[in-house]
């Protein structure tokens, strides 16, 4: 049976993110209280959570609090920003020299780490020895869009993991491959997403969407197969998805996962000044949308734009004012019940947004 993916929804980060531990019990899956733990954020560029590229260190707080209340201390937070930036520098303006201060944390940035030799999967991949000393790893990636492997999220995260140079070698072999490849030889064992703002296209971040919820779970393929439905893209369309099930890292079985919702949110969305989801919000027609409804028809209008371009007349229409209210849609969730068509949902995932889409622009 396949482990459960826990989601919280809100604005309350630390909220969130503890109830997301309390859910998964966290603590019983740690071999012992003297564990090394490894934390491992995404820190790719030096650059504040805000703007959809990091981690929200208000979830490493919660999340070291958490640990340390039930009495394990031997914590070390460890990134490995991308060629180019400097893991020191993101660690300052990412408020992370604030929590290494706070909580009597090591940073360990793992770009001038040994690198240690692994082979798998027919490569040969060096591995930061430090995070192969680590008993019990915990993932905290950005729910955000990729350019090159459309999104990312856990797996992709663990590249913090290896050398400048090797991060420039997985590029000459296509990034998929290796990175499933390292994901087996470096497991992670809880995933915790920051699903709050994660940026729609790139991994450096620049346009956010408030999406306004964290997810957590064992499986780091689960959990990004799940990533990729919620960005409007089946699982087996992201290459590291697919070979990472391949080697057994985890299961892409979404359809069959055991999805727990912790609580429903209806904080209505604040727009973004990014220029992109500008444009794609001019084809919404809303009426006190939640925040994670609204971020899903976002996801599922950028894939519809990105494969056939929106219609300059498509209007769609979102949220709690149109309960109770008939006439023309296509209406997105179950408060557009009255509308035809119209999807239901509460909220309705970018996937099936997106198939509902494509079905009624025909
Ligand atoms: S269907 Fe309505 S209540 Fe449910 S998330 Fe969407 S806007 Fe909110």
């Amino acid at each position: 049976m396949q482990s459960p993916l826990y989601i919280a929804y809100g604005q309350d980060i630390r909220a969130m993110t503890r109830s997301v531990l309390d859910a998964a019990r966290l603590e019983e899956r740690i071999p012992s209280k003297t564990a090394l733990i490894g934390i491992k954020p995404n820190l790719v560029v030096a650059k504040p959570a805000s703007l959809g590229a990091t981690t929200h260190p208000e979830m490493v707080a919660a999340l070291v609090e958490y640990l340390q209340e039930k009495g394990f201390a031997n914590l070390m937070i460890l990134e490995g920003s991308w060629v180019g930036d400097s893991t020191r520098r993101a660690f300052r303006a990412c408020g992370y020299e604030d929590i290494a201060r706070t909580y009597g944390v090591e940073l360990f940035d793992t770009k001038g780490d040994r690198p240690v030799r692994r082979e798998c999967d027919g490569m040969s991949i060096e591995v930061c020895s430090r995070a192969l000393d680590v008993d019990f790893l915990i993932n905290l990636p950005v729910m955000k869009g990729h350019c090159q492997t459309k999104i990312t999220g856990a797996l992709k995260n663990m590249k913090g993991l290896i050398s400048d140079a090797e991060k420039r070698r997985f590029h000459t072999l296509g990034l998929h491959r290796p990175i499933a490849a390292l994901n087996k030889l470096l497991r992670c064992h809880f995933v915790l997403v920051d699903g709050i703002c994660g940026d729609l296209d790139f991994e450096e971040g620049g346009n956010p969407v408030p999406m306004n919820r964290i997810i957590g779970g064992f499986d780091a393929v689960l959990v990004d197969a799940y990533l990729a439905c919620s960005m409007g893209y089946a699982p087996d369309e992201i290459g590291y998805i697919v070979h990472a099930a391949r080697l057994g890292v985890g299961s892409m079985d979404v359809s069959n996962a055991n999805i727990v919702e912790l609580n429903h949110d209806e904080t209505p969305f604040r727009p973004t000044p990014s220029r992109r989801v500008r444009q794609l919000a001019g084809h919404i027609d809303a009426k006190d949308a939640c925040s994670a409804c609204y971020a899903n028809l976002i996801h599922a209008l950028a894939r519809l734009d990105d494969e056939q371009g929106l219609p300059r007349d498509m209007m769609v229409r979102i949220g709690q004012g149109y309960r109770g209210e008939d006439g023309r849609g296509p209406g997105i969730g179950r408060c557009t019940a009255g509308l035809c068509p119209s999807l239901s949902g509460c909220p309705p995932r970018a996937d099936a947004i997106l198939r509902f889409l494509r079905e009624n622009l025909r």
